[in-house]
């Protein structure tokens, strides 16, 4: 070493020599680094050109040239000019007879001895370091340091020297030495920090006597140290990853604590962002896990963590005492027989949220609202603050509450939680008070499953890595997302305009409620006279009919007798007051009693059970009395159809017994008086007959049960016959002959009347096709005429056709309509008269009479005879009056040129009669019965001979 001193020293001394030294103030310099302990893992160079770089930022722009050097070749570099500094040398007495020193230092740098892993050597463990070879470089500058704590701690070694840093870190790791002494940028590949030897300060230095630069270069060093007086540390700790107070350095106890237990288990709450489970890559993330992963891994601990769901502060404390975790991670520092607390790893800030018009004096005896996830901050709190009393809350909402109605004075949230968790903006009589608790985060150790040398070992490491109360928000701000506030805060901070709210929509809807129940009402009632309508009717009734399907009913089909004249005299508005006031009687008669409403028309219905009162007092519809209120004093009266309904009724719908009671209706005259007639049994019978009908009418067709009878007609003047009138009989297979009494008036409502006329017209046209063919004697066949035809457009062309396939003269046959048929508004009857009359057929009116018949039809009506009614017939031997009637009509058919025929002859009387009256012919029983057709053509053949 010494001589290495001596030849350096000739050399340098030859070198000042020989130079010419000419300084001037430059605007480049260049710089040489010393970098000796320069390696891949120790860039020494780099941080060296950095510290350089920052520190002529603050000169003149000033451009600096950098080149490395071994220390005896940057004093050559320096001696020969080729450089104007050098750098990164630190400060050796033995150098100041080459070199100038700058004043102040422009970097500095930590020394420390290193040990591989497998040596039995710890941290601070100076007896196993005694007698130790430790290494270092040739020329090592470092040595006087370690020399002199050598002898502070009274161990003694022997220095072994090597070339490079690389020789030194091989022979390390061959074995072949116990330590390396080196700065402690880092710790080199395994290898463990056994000792740290303090801080070492490198300068620049000029060429001895180069005053000029040496001034310059004090200059920027103190320039730069005045603008930046952190600078040296600062640009360390940022270069180097690990700084110097962070290494970690496991002492004898420690290696035994992490030896005895290197896989601790933690219990771990779930507290977004302080610590959560990160379910995409099914890790624990958070601020304390950051912090204590990297304590794990500077003690070179394994870390399980182990859920802690239900963050119970006392099953967790449970769970460690039942040997199923081995840490808290998060206790407030109190130890207890369970656990022993760690020095805190970082501090946790609660803040102050109270009312805005409170003022909260800590010191004071508070009571304080925590939320129960911060359970494990109670123990410090009642030792910090004694005279609080502390109540927990479920959830940060419910504790803001209590706050602000004055159950407690202020609520403690921590700052994570009040930039995560909640917003105030749901709280608007709350603001964050001036004053805060730092509470102190610590790890909590299991005194059963860790050896009690664990916490020194942690306290150890916590040391170094202990995260400040401030940079812990920061990180907490930077990783956490800011709490929004959300539907549920704006509906609590809005309250009471939304109960504003609420009243107002109650009350639209009781608004709208009871509109929709009077409009209901409304549509429940009839417009005119305000009792119930058909439908609400028929709704009640379905009810009724539901609730007592074994009770008896009586329904009434009740109407005014002749309302169609009432209305022709009087007008609509007497005829609607006849209907209310009808209404009205009928509701007071059954209010209470039953069910009543107006159908339409003067159509009302009425229900009521089938009690013997109710009987009597349906029995007393017969006595009501309606009249219109003038001179007139016109009286209305009314008919009534009852229907009983049965029990065995049920499940016919109401239509059926409202159909029921009106046929008994239709029984009643038209005579003035009230009628309550009941349908009955028979003409119940009548209706099953009826339906019998129905079902058997098309097979009956198809069978040939419908055939033709005929019923000759009379000449009054030659008692000869002179014609025939087709009538329909049902010969029964069951039944024998049903009267078209029964059949007729069915067929009539359904239509199927139509298809036994033209079953008539064919068997009529197939006996004249016969009979013509054979020359045998014919007369004119009458045909009735349905009503049905009326409404059947090509009733005439099929006529037609089937007189054409039969081939028969029109002249021998003619029409018969019934008079009844003709109608004041519809002129479809007085059509087809006319159009059967443009075809060429004889027209007949039959049943003259019978109806409201009008003389005037008879005048533009083309009618060629005049069928007249036999009620006229039947009472003509004993009244004056029919008598003359009937005189009259034959009288003016004659004088219009209308032939007339009597049809209901039976006795020679009324022949008589008749043929004086100057009819022409005549028809009935005293001629003939309605003729089969083989007795017809008998009777025509014997007559003809
Ligand atoms: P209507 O057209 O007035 O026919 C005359 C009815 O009087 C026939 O009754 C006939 O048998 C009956 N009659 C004839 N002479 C006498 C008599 O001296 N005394 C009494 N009491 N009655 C007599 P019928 O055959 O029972 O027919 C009843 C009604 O059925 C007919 O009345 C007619 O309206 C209808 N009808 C019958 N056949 C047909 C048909 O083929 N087509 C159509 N559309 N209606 C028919
Ligand atoms: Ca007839
Ligand atoms: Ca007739």
């Amino acid at each position: 070493m010494r001589k290495l001193r001596n030849a350096l020293f000739i050399i340098l001394s030859a070198a000042i020599l020989f130079s010419a030294p000419v300084y001037a103030a430059k605007n480049s310099y260049k710089a040489g680094i010393v970098d000796d302990y320069d390696c891949e893992v120790n860039d020494i160079s780099e941080y060296a050109k950095t510290c350089i770089i920052k520190a002529f930022e603050y000169t003149d722009s000033a451009r600096v040239e950098f080149n490395n050097y071994s220390i005896s070749a940057a004093i050559d570099a320096l001696n020969s000019g080729a450089v104007d500094f050098i750098t990164m040398l630190p400060f050796d007495e033995s150098l100041t007879a080459y070199v100038d020193y700058t004043a102040k230092p422009a970097m500095t740098g930590f020394l420390a001895l290193f040990t591989p892993a497998d040596k039995q050597i710890y941290y601070e463990d100076y007896r196993s370091l005694n007698g130790k070879k430790i290494a270092m470089l040739h020329n090592s500058y470092f040595e006087s340091t370690l020399s002199q704590y050598a002898q502070r701690h009274s161990f003694t070694y022997s220095p072994v020297y090597y070339d490079t840093i690389e020789h030194m870190t091989e022979a390390a790791s061959n074995g072949n030495i116990d330590a390396i002494l080196m700065p402690a940028t880092t710790s080199p590949d395994g290898m463990r920090l056994a000792a740290k030897l303090g801080r070492i300060n490198y300068y620049c230095a000029v060429k001895k006597g180069n005053g000029e630069i040496l001034n310059e270069l004090n200059n920027i060093l103190a320039d730069y140290e005045i603008n930046d007086p952190f600078n040296s540390s600062e640009n360390y700790s940022s270069f180097f990853r690990i700084p110097y107070q962070n290494m970690v350095a496991l002492t004898y106890n420690d290696a035994y604590a992490v030896k005895n237990k290197d896989t601790i288990r933690i219990f771990v709450p779930n507290n977004y962002p302080m610590v959560f489970y990160d379910v995409s890559d099914g890790k624990y993330e958070g601020i304390y896990i950051d912090i204590v992963e990297q304590i794990a891994k500077n003690a070179g601990l394994t870390l399980e963590y182990v859920a802690d769901d239900i963050n119970d502060f006392e099953v967790t404390a449970e769970s460690v005492i039942q040997g199923k975790a081995d840490a808290i991670l998060s206790v407030s520092g109190t130890t207890s027989e369970i656990i022993k607390a760690t020095d805190p790893y970082t501090s946790l800030s609660f803040m102050s949220v109270a009312d805005k018009k409170k003022e909260v004096d800590p010191e004071q005896a508070l009571s304080v609202g925590i939320t129960e996830a911060d359970r494990w901050i109670m123990e410090y709190l009642s030792q910090s603050h004694p005279n609080w009393t502390v109540r927990q809350f479920r959830s940060i909402n419910a504790m803001l509450w209590a706050a602000d109605h004055g159950r407690v004075d202020t609520a403690l949230i921590s700052s994570p939680d009040m930039q995560t968790k909640t917003s105030l903006i749901a709280h608007p009589g709350l603001e964050i008070k001036d004053f805060s608790v730092d509470i102190p985060v610590c790890l909590g150790i299991s005194r059963t499953t860790c050896p009690s040398e664990t916490v020194t070992m942690l306290n150890g490491i916590i040391k170094n890595l202990y995260v400040p109360g401030e940079e812990f928000e920061s990180k907490a701000y930077m990783l956490s997302h800011t709490y929004v506030p959300n539907f549920r805060d704006m509906l609590y901070a809005n309250r009471l305009l939304l109960i504003i709210i609420l009243i107002l929509i109650g009350l639209i809807m009781a608004f709208l409620y009871f509109r929709a129940v009077h409009f209901r009402r409304l549509a429940r009632l009839d417009g005119m006279t305000r009792i119930y309508n058909g439908r609400a009717f028929f709704e009640a009734w379905d009810k009724i009919s539901a609730k007592n399907a074994d009770k008896k009913y009586l329904l009434a089909s009740i109407d005014a007798k002749n309302f169609k004249l009432v209305n022709d005299r009087f007008g609509t508005d007497i005829g609607d007051q006849i209907l209310i006031s009808l209404a009205k009687k009928i509701e007071k008669m059954f209010r209470g009693k039953g069910l009543y409403c107006r159908l339409q028309g003067d159509s009302f219905l009425a229900l009521t059970e089938d009690t013997p009162e109710n009987r009597e007092l349906i029995q007393s519809l017969e006595d009501m009395d309606i009249h219109i209120h003038d001179s007139s004093n016109y009286q209305v009266h009314i008919k009534a159809g009852i229907c009983p309904i049965t029990k065995s009724g049920r499940g016919t719908p109401m239509s059926t017994y409202i159909d029921r009671a009106n046929i008994a209706k239709k029984d009643i005259s038209a005579t003035n008086q009230n009628d309550v007639l009941y349908f009955s049994d028979e003409d119940l019978e009548r209706l099953e007959l009826e339906s019998e009908i129905e079902v058997d009418m098309v097979p009956a067709l198809q069978r040939g049960d419908f055939i033709a009878y005929y019923q000759p007609k009379y000449d009054l003047t030659t008692s000869t016959i002179c014609g025939a009138e087709a009538l329909v009989r049902w010969d029964h297979k069951d039944n024998g002959m049903i009267s078209p009494g029964l059949f007729v008036p069915v067929f009539e409502r359904n239509g199927f009347i139509t298809e036994i006329d033209f079953c008539v017209y064919e068997q009529t046209l197939k006996m004249l096709k016969k009979r013509l063919m054979h020359n045998l004697p014919v007369a004119v066949i009458s045909m009735n005429v349905s009503r049905c035809h009326l409404s059947e457009k090509d009733f005439v062309p099929k006529l037609e056709a089937l007189i054409e396939k039969y081939d028969v003269p029109k002249k021998y046959i003619e029409m018969e309509i019934t008079e009844s048929i003709f109608s004041e508004g519809d002129s479809s009857a007085k059509e087809l008269v006319y159009t059967l009359k443009s075809h060429g057929f004889a027209v007949s009116m039959d049943d003259f009479g019978s109806g409201y018949s009008s003389l005037n039809l008879l005048r533009v009506m083309p009618i060629d005879t005049l069928k007249i009614d036999k009620v006229f017939i039947e009472d003509i031997e004993t009244s004056e009056k029919s008598l003359t009637i009937i005189q009259e009509i034959i009288a003016m058919a004659k004088r219009i040129n209308i032939k007339t025929i009597c049809e209901g002859i039976e006795t020679e009387g009324q022949r008589d009669i008749l043929k004086k009256a100057g009819c022409d012919m005549a028809q009935g029983y005293f001629y003939s019965r309605p003729l089969s057709e083989q007795n017809f053509e008998t009777l025509l053949d014997k007559e003809n001979k």
